[in-house]
């Protein structure tokens, strides 16, 4: 359980997926869906890649109009859930109106989130014991997991202790 509480990314032992691959996989699934490549489309996918912290659909429809000023605001909205159908990008519904979404860079499925409540950061860390507590309750049960997920809410103790938080902008 080394990989218990490290944040994605920083785990040697997750694969991390080339964006070449990933790309790959995006022209692989569009072609699947009978959609078309589109220079725009690339240009979402690029945007959405070229991120490392959670993004919106508005702040990925900025990203991807600085590679390509023709991505209309409709065809960010429609490849969005294509790539999340295609495991390109993990949609992480907070609780709040807004989705974040994030490039699902690694391999490794069972993420979990810490929120902080106080400065709006999500930590994504893995959780390889979810995966693990999700098929030994559902068993018992007879049944198969399809998904789980884990959130944690929290306040932030530096913002407390000090006023002031290397998160807060
Ligand atoms: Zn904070």
């Amino acid at each position: 359980m080394s990989t218990f509480l490290t944040e994605t990314g920083t785990d040697s032992n997750v694969t991390t997926v080339s964006n070449e691959a990933a790309r790959e996989k995006f022209q692989t699934y569009l072609a699947k869906k009978g959609l078309r490549v589109t220079e725009q489309r690339l240009a979402i996918f690029e945007a959405a890649f070229g991120q490392k912290e959670h993004f919106t659909a508005e702040q990925l429809l900025d990203h991807a109009r600085a590679i390509d000023d023709s991505v209309s605001r409709a065809t960010v909205y429609r490849t969005l859930p294509i790539m999340t159908e295609a495991s390109l990008v993990r949609e992480v519904d907070i609780g709040k109106n807004l989705k974040y979404y994030l490039p699902n860079a690694d391999n490794n499925p069972q993420v979990a989130q810490v929120i902080c409540m106080d400065c709006d950061k999500i930590f994504e860390i893995s959780a390889p014991f979810m995966e693990w507590y999700g098929n030994t309750v559902s068993s018992k049960l007879g049944l198969t997991p399809v998904s789980q997920r884990l959130q944690v809410s929290a306040h932030c103790n530096a913002l407390k202790q000090t006023g002031t938080c290397k998160n807060l902008n």
